[in-house]
């Protein structure tokens, strides 16, 4: 049976149904929906979740899908991490990705929800959209945002963007970041921020 979780997403200006396609372990969710799985999970869970991940991302780049993981819960994620041996394949044109941490394709996290969640030194190509999506600790420390990127609506505990390049349009309307730490980003346009912003 499958997961049946679902939810809406933005693609640009198309509005999307984001249907899980992932099995379901139990009540009709898989690992990553399931609302159990919402918080500190245990370490066998966050392995198991790691090692899922990265077989799901790994056969999305190789047939060069979106990377699309919306309303996921991932408590403990580095996706910089994950990233390194799933852009390390069989298709060596990725190998030069890999050395770089660039993905190639859209990425949307619309929804998540991380508790410790690195983002570090990944170069986006494509746009990438955290849209609604809950953050603990979010640290994107050095990461490329080459395209645009979405944080409309998406809360942080603590947000640190050190370094971090914003090199198209950066979305935080609505965004709630009770502390941030933007010390050597750098924004190539303005950054467009909701009355909810407070440093
Ligand atoms: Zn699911």
């Amino acid at each position: 049976m499958k997961c049946r979780f679902t939810a809406t997403y933005c693609n640009g200006l198309e509005r999307k149904v984001f249907r899980c396609e992932n099995d379901a372990i139990e009540d009709g969710y898989c690992i990553f929906h399931h609302p159990d799985c919402r918080e500190d999970s245990n370490k066998i869970i966050d392995n198991f979740k790691r090692y899922k991940f990265k077989k799901i991302i790994k056969e999305k780049l190789n047939k060069n899908e979106d990377l699309i993981f919306v309303g996921h819960n991932l408590p403990n994620f580095n996706f910089a991490d994950i990233l390194k041996d799933a852009l390390i394949t069989e298709n060596t044109k990725n190998e030069e990705n890999a050395e770089n941490l660039e993905v190639n394709v859209k990425v949307f996290f619309d929804h998540c929800k991380f508790q410790n969640a690195n983002f570090s030194n990944v170069v986006f190509k494509k746009e990438v959209s955290f849209r609604d999506a809950e953050f603990k600790e979010g640290i994107f420390v050095d990461t490329k945002f080459e395209k645009d990127v979405h944080f409309n609506y998406a809360k942080f505990d603590y947000a640190c963007f050190i370094v971090a390049e914003f090199n198209r349009g950066a979305d935080f309307h609505r965004a709630k970041l009770d502390k941030a730490d933007f010390s050597a980003s750098s924004f190539k346009k303005l950054p467009t921020f909701g009355e909810h912003y407070s440093k």
